[in-house]
């Protein structure tokens, strides 16, 4: 019988909800380019509610327990004597969310002797150290394209509100005010801009598409081109590196998994040769880019606005510069969070384990470390160290 040890984050601060906005959820059975969302055999919750707080505990108790697992959900995760650290020692399974990851250090791995998979119930591994996961045989899942589109939403949302300075202008309504220059002095319309995306996958592409009709030029750079069709029909111009292609856009936003390869890849440097006034969006990971760099360039006018969801590290500390330097409109970890997307991610949390608990494969899709090397998707999108 194996022992779950599930790390999700704290319940609303007014408890478990028990009514929604919403009485449904659109159904959605498959994702753009075909592949299907989660099938698990069953579900034990109500697509809509909140599961990935620890009340909500992913919708898995009565699944795993009627088997004769074990689960423990905890929100402690970070500091000496976390309930994690205590419970791991003999987990066979670890599931954390990106959103309030518990990060699977090389020591953490190194005392986890049982462990054997850790899920991601999202997307985005780098909480866990997969060098220390391939050397101690631990495969490493994540639910791929979850919450894909929730993110390029997020980043259209974002995209639209810094370029046209939306959240001053609404805080203006708050204060009681209305003095209109204060709100536009800064505000400009998106069309006819130049965006650029850092990496053009499930989410890169659809931030990509949903764009398009804004009439702005798009450009984009990744480790693999995309289809020409799929280039003719957005219009896009291919720039072979980050580096190549930052100087032409007005706006740029990150959407490539940190790995050794991307990690501070926006520094003072790359920051420097952007347009003065230029935007940058970064809802993949924080350490793409250099913390303090950004809040230098938001200071001096090199950029114009920063946005995203994704801190270091999480939850962030109440005071981390991000919270009060200028033009900024920086969320908690939220975009990929959505009840939507959670209804997703816990589906197919409960499919990586029915699989796993059953001796079946686990879906290529969902891998990111598998028999001690990256596997599935993993070996397309991320790089490690040796
Ligand atoms: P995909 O794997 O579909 O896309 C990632 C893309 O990044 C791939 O096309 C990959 O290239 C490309 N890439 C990798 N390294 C580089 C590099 N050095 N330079 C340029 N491109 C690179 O992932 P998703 O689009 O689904 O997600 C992307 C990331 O977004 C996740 O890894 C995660 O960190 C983050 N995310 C954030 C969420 C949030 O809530 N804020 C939620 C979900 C994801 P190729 O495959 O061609 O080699």
């Amino acid at each position: 019988m194996a022992k779950v040890l599930c790390v999700l984050y704290d319940d609303p601060t007014g408890g478990h909800p028990t009514t929604y906005a919403r009485d449904d959820l659109p159904v959605i059975d498959h994702y753009p380019g075909g592949q299907t969302t989660p099938t698990p055999e069953a579900v034990d919750f109500t697509p809509g509610h909140l599961l990935g707080s620890v009340s909500g505990e992913l919708g898995l108790r009565a699944f795993l327990e009627k088997a004769g697992h074990t689960l423990v959900v905890t929100s402690d995760k970070d500091g000496d004597g976390s309930v994690f650290d205590r419970e791991l020692p003999d987990a066979d399974v670890v599931i954390s969310q990106p959103f309030w990851p518990a990060y699977l250090t090389p020591e953490r791995m190194a005392a986890a002797k049982n462990l054997k998979l850790a899920i991601t119930a999202g997307i985005g591994s780098d909480h866990v150290d997969l060098d220390a996961a391939i050397a101690h045989g631990v495969t490493v899942a994540e639910v791929t394209y979850c919450n894909s589109i929730s993110v390029a939403e997020h980043v259209v949302m974002m995209t639209l509100s810094l370029v046209r300075n939306y959240l001053p202008s609404h805080q203006v309504v708050l204060d009681g005010g209305w003095n209109i220059a204060d709100c536009v002095a800064r505000s400009y319309d998106l069309e006819g801009m130049h965006v650029g995306t850092v990496a053009a996958g499930r989410i890169g592409l659809a931030v990509l598409r949903r764009l398009a009709p804004f009439d702005v030029k798009l450009h984009y750079t990744d480790r693999h081109r995309l289809p020409r069709e799929v280039e003719e029909e957005l219009n896009l111009t291919f720039h072979p590196t980050t580096a190549d292609m930052v100087p032409h856009c007005d706006l740029v936003t990150i959407n490539a998994p940190l790995h050794p390869e991307t990690e501070g890849l926006f520094g003072d440097e790359l920051l420097a040769t952007m347009k003065r006034g230029a935007h940058l969006i970064n809802t993949a990971r924080a350490k793409i880019v250099d913390q303090d760099a950004i809040e230098r360039a938001l200071r001096s006018g090199q950029l114009a606005g920063y946005a995203g969801d994704v801190w270091y590290p999480q939850p962030a500390p109440a005071d981390h510069p991000w919270r009060t330097m200028p033009h900024h409109g920086m969320t908690p970890h939220i975009s990929g969070s959505s009840l939507s997307a959670q209804a997703r991610y816990a589906a197919g949390t409960r499919e990586i384990l029915e699989s796993w608990l059953s001796g079946s494969p686990i879906r290529g899709e969902y891998l990111i470390v598998e028999g001690g090397a990256l596997a599935g998707t993993g070996a397309h999108s991320y790089s490690v160290t040796h």
